[in-house]
């Protein structure tokens, strides 16, 4: 990260300077309807960064106005990810704590002539609106027109339950039938509606109606005193509708932003080569049933599988799913720092993430040796002086403190794929007859002669100490004796196509795409007991990589980087996840 923060200067320095005043007050406003995912992250870093950076304060506000897609599971896992990141809400609230005062508003709005009860259909809705396209000519609904009392008495009706979903809504008296005004957001916008399943999880049965989105968001915002409501693009059309009911209620003044807040949008963070969409990633945590019509008119149904383990299976792009994979908070920040914020649309392939999750990860995780695919090396002519414990820095560049003791035995594991049975002239690693290094060992082994099973496959190899030759290549590789058993798994893209999103979600067509290899496993994986300290270290304060959230990360020489997987280890059957490769995959 450079002096210079995306705070200080660019777009959101400009949208300060509109605003300039001492106490900054912003708020990151989640609907508790799913886990937090990647794109969220920016608004957080956006949001609570913004405040941090000018000295104010942000509320974590939960939109709960939608009591049918509310589960208490998302709230928890809200709060906890933007800890995770580093930040503390100044206040948690909710929309919800403001119902009472809300409805007084809608009374209020009413009063002025603001708002009417309107008991027309969808179908008529949207012909006052211009019909399928919006393109035909525009006309104000019948209710428009109607008394003020007899609004009034409606929508207390509406309120006392005498009218089911859909037969009676507030809208907001805007323009309708102005055909100068092009913005669908002004276009008499519903402020309040009757909802079927009505309980809530907080306020219980006492509302029947709950206020829409664009009645209730700069409501709230005003309310608690937010200077600068920054969301993404896709609100941008709703600037106007948002500043003309604040204006109404008296809580704006026209054309100014001295009082109340001030919205701005900036563009979204979206991921491809991935689904972000929380209601499909619920089909790939849950499964489906997918429902196809046949020419002949019959319905097939097709039971999908569930595709991932959870909402924080490493393959996903949920921030639970990538804390999990062990992504650090830090990097994951420093990355939206990277890409900066403007008000354009940030559309990034994960190759760009990982590369920059590996940078981060080079200069701050410790060194281990791992053996995905072990095959035991036996050096016949090792003596008790050569079996030691040999020191080893925990970076060899020294950017990482510490050290660890590695054990060097008679006996060590090596990876297959660094043996060969044949030797040729290209080939730089373990053969018969060829010498290669171990890492961190005083002399180079040579291949003698080797074992197999009755279905050809290695099971051991001997060697010799080889000192007078100059090995090409170093492997890793880990003492037998003391080697700790670990499973170890490697991840590839959850989707063949590079754009999931473009596939047939409505009849089931992705579950052809679902890359058959986007986990791999390695269930008899070795490492060195060095993890063991490392894992000590992370519960103390002396994790060499200084984070904060106690994963232990590290770099697998020649491997990739790996996590202890927080849900899945337990103390003596520990599974890794693998972060990111090496270098940049060459392919799937
Ligand atoms: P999604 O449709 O992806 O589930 P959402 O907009 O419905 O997301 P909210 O819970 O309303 O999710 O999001 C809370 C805040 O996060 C909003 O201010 C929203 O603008 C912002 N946000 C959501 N997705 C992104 C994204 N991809 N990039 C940046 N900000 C985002
Ligand atoms: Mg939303
Ligand atoms: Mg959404």
């Amino acid at each position: 990260a450079g002096l210079v923060s995306i705070f200080d200067e660019g777009w959101l320095r400009r949208v300060y300077d509109e605003k300039p005043v001492t106490a900054v007050r912003s708020r990151f406003p989640p609907e508790p309807n799913g886990y937090l995912h990647i794109g969220h992250c920016k608004a957080i870093a956006v949001n609570f960064g913004f405040a941090k950076h000018h000295q104010g304060v942000c509320f974590l506000r939960y939109d709960d106005t939608n009591p049918e897609k509310e589960e208490e599971q998302y709230f928890t896992s809200i709060l906890d990810i933007i800890k995770w990141l580093g930040f503390e809400p100044h206040k948690i609230t909710y929309s919800s704590d403001n119902f009472d005062r809300l409805y007084e508003l809608a009374e209020e709005l009413i009063t002025k002539d603001g708002a009417y009860v309107c008991h027309c259909s969808r179908e008529e809705v949207n012909r006052q609106r211009g019909g399928p396209d919006n393109r035909g000519t525009r006309y104000a609904c019948a209710h428009r027109t109607r008394p003020i009392e007899e609004s009034m008495a409606e929508f207390r009706a509406m309120r006392d339950g005498k009218y089911q979903a859909g037969e009676a809504y507030l809208r907001m008296k805007q323009s309708l039938p102005d055909p100068s005004e092009g913005n669908p957001q002004m276009w008499d916008l519903p402020a309040y509606r009757v909802v079927e399943n009505n309980h809530h999880h907080r306020t219980g049965d006492k509302w029947r109606i709950y206020p829409t989105y664009d009645f209730t968001h700069c409501i709230c915002d005003a309310l608690e005193g937010i200077t600068h409501s920054l969301c993404t693009t896709e609100f941008q059309q709703s600037r106007i509708s948002y500043d003309w009911l604040l204006e109404r209620l008296d809580m704006k003044v026209p054309k100014s932003n001295e009082k109340g807040p001030m919205q701005r949008e900036y563009g979204r963070l979206n991921v491809g080569g991935t689904i972000l969409s929380k209601r499909r990633i619920l089909m790939l945590v849950e499964g489906a049933t997918a429902e196809k019509k046949n020419a002949d008119g019959t319905i097939e149904k097709k039971v999908i599988p569930p595709s991932v383990r959870g909402w924080d299976d490493p393959r996903l792009y949920t921030l639970v799913a990538l804390r999990r994979r062990g992504i650090p908070a830090r990097a994951l920040l420093n990355f939206v720092e990277e890409l900066g914020v403007t008000d354009a649309l940030t559309e990034i392939q994960p190759p760009r993430l990982e590369s920059s999750i590996r940078k981060h990860l080079e200069r701050t995780v410790p060194r281990q040796m791992l053996v995905l695919d072990p095959v035991k090396v036996v050096i016949e002519d090792a003596t008790p002086e050569d079996e030691q414990d040999i020191t080893v820095p925990y970076d060899p560049k020294g950017t990482i403190p510490g050290e660890r003791k590695v054990k060097l035995g008679r006996e060590v594991y090596i990876d297959r794929s660094d043996f060969r049975e044949e030797d040729s002239a290209d080939y730089f690693r373990l053969a018969p007859n060829k010498a290669v290094g171990l890492y961190n060992v005083a002399f180079p082994i040579r291949a003698t002669s080797f074992t197999k099973d009755s279905n050809g496959h290695v099971t051991h190899i001997r060697a010799v100490k080889a000192a007078s030759e100059k090995p090409k290549t170093y492997i890793q590789w880990v003492d037998v004796a003391t080697a700790i058993p670990v499973t170890a798994r490697q991840y590839n893209s959850l989707f063949q196509s590079d754009s999931p999103n473009t596939l047939d979600w409505k009849t089931g067509g992705w579950a052809a795409d679902l890359n058959p290899h986007s986990e791999v496993v390695f269930a008899h994986a070795v490492i060195e007991r060095g993890l063991k300290d490392l894992i000590r270290e992370s519960e103390s304060s002396l994790h060499p990589s200084g984070s904060s959230d106690r994963l232990v990360r590290f770099q697998a020489l020649r491997t990739a980087y790996f996590c202890v997987d927080i849900v899945g280890s337990t103390e003596d059957a520990i599974v890794l996840n693998q972060v990111v490769s090496l270098r940049e995959d060459k392919a799937k």
